[in-house]
């Protein structure tokens, strides 16, 4: 590969998905008091990748850093990868502000090209708010191509392109496209790795670059785009009964027209 990779993971702080997150009083969005937060479960992925591929192809592998954007408690998370072995981390510091997706990937589009960026690895979604538009925002204003839904990924180092499977409805897809490149990762792409106390208190040595969007990012326009009018809880559903024969559960469903 011609040029070593430069890769950047972007990380979100979201409410841990094992956790059934509650609309708050104000149907303004989810209850976050008291509930407890972890890395989004794509992250968690594409960091994985991330380190795989570093582990795999060593010194074609010149830096990979993570970044959050959002609130500073964003640190524990960071911590957790450099702990998984990504180099570098850096947290851009938005106060209480919750910055929608294409203000997002603005932010990223300048971290993109101020650190030489030439491979962003990212989750597909967010589950708190299941967007799914970052990644694809973010190819679109650095005008790369983007390989979303990623179930493979394969560095194709003498070619300087990347080989990248997705999960499409019914089926795969396999893409490649030249570097540099937006990949976004679905679950089945790998398993993460655990990570043990003696590496966890080696990352807490480690410098966290702190950021905030007012100095460092004064130049990109984040102001919202869209206006989150209610968030709803899903209706509640009728409770499910057992049945002890087809012939009674065919009998079921014509009573419900739905045969
Ligand atoms: P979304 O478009 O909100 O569903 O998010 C898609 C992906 O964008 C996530 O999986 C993250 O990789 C990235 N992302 C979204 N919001 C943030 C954030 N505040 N900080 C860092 N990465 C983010």
């Amino acid at each position: 590969m011609s040029k070593p990779l430069r890769i950047l993971v972007p990380v979100k702080r979201v409410v841990d998905f094992q956790i059934k997150p509650r609309v708050n009083k104000a149907l303004t969005g989810i209850e976050t008091s008291g509930v407890k937060f972890s890395i989004n479960p794509f992250d968690d992925i594409a960091v994985e990748e991330t380190v795989r591929i570093k582990e795999k192809h060593g010194s074609l592998v010149e830096h990979t850093q993570a970044v959050s954007i959002g609130h500073q408690k964003a640190q524990d998370v960071l911590r957790n990868c450099l702990a998984k072995g990504i180099d570098s981390v850096s947290l851009v510091d938005c106060k209480d502000m919750e910055l929608e997706p294409l203000a997002v990937a603005k932010v990223l589009k300048n971290i993109v090209e101020k650190q030489n960026i030439n491979l962003v690895i990212m989750g597909k979604q967010a589950i708190d708010d299941d967007f799914n538009n970052t990644g694809q925002m973010l190819a679109g204003l650095l005008k790369w191509p983007q390989a979303t839904n990623a179930a493979k990924v394969e560095v194709l180092a003498e070619e300087g392109a990347v080989k990248v499977t997705r999960e499409i409805d019914g089926g795969e897809e396999t893409v490649r496209a030249s570097l540099p490149l937006v990949i976004t990762t679905d679950l089945r792409l790998n398993t993460p790795r655990y990570v043990g106390l003696p590496n966890l208190m080696k990352a807490k040595k480690k410098p966290i670059e702190k950021l905030t969007l007012e100095k460092d990012f004064a130049d990109v326009d984040t102001t919202p785009r869209l206006e989150i009018l209610s968030v709803q809880e899903p209706e509640p559903k009728e409770p499910g009964i057992k049945v002890d024969s087809v012939d009674e559960l065919v009998q079921k469903l014509k009573d419900a027209k739905v045969l």
